[in-house]
């Protein structure tokens, strides 16, 4: 049984079935954003969070950043991840500065 998803072929719990014609097979789970919980911050159509262009790795809520696989885009990848993250501290400088210091007039 299969699900599919953005052209993929993903979990199996809507009750469809179909065959599929293959040699081989990958499962790859856990790839569902959990931002269920996540109001005030826009996502796209698949619940992941949108970022930028204010700032990279803003979302939509001044003074909140996503990094890592939950933001929309990103390349779902262990050393991609980490780099999000740092790269969004540059960010997250930004937005502290400006608060210390006021708007650049
Ligand atoms: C089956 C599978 C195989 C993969 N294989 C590879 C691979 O071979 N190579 C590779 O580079 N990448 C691989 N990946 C992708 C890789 O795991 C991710 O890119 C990476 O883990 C992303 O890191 P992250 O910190 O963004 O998210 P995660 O590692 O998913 O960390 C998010 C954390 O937040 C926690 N969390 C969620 N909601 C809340 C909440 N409300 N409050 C508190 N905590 C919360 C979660 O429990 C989790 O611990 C694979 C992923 C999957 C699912």
């Amino acid at each position: 049984m299969v699900r599919r998803r953005l052209g993929r072929r993903t979990g199996a719990d809507v009750g469809e079935r179909e065959r599929i014609a293959c040699r081989a097979i990958f499962c790859f789970v856990g790839a569902d954003p959990a931002t269920e919980w996540l109001t005030g911050v826009e996502l796209d159509e698949d619940g992941f969070v949108l970022t930028g262009p204010a700032l990279p790795f803003q979302t939509s809520m001044p003074g909140v950043f996503a990094a890592g696989d939950v933001r929309a885009g990103s390349m779902k990848r262990v050393a991609a991840a980490v780099g999000e993250g740092a790269s969004a501290v540059a960010s997250v400088h930004v937005v502290l500065g400006r608060r210390v210091e006021g708007p650049a007039t």
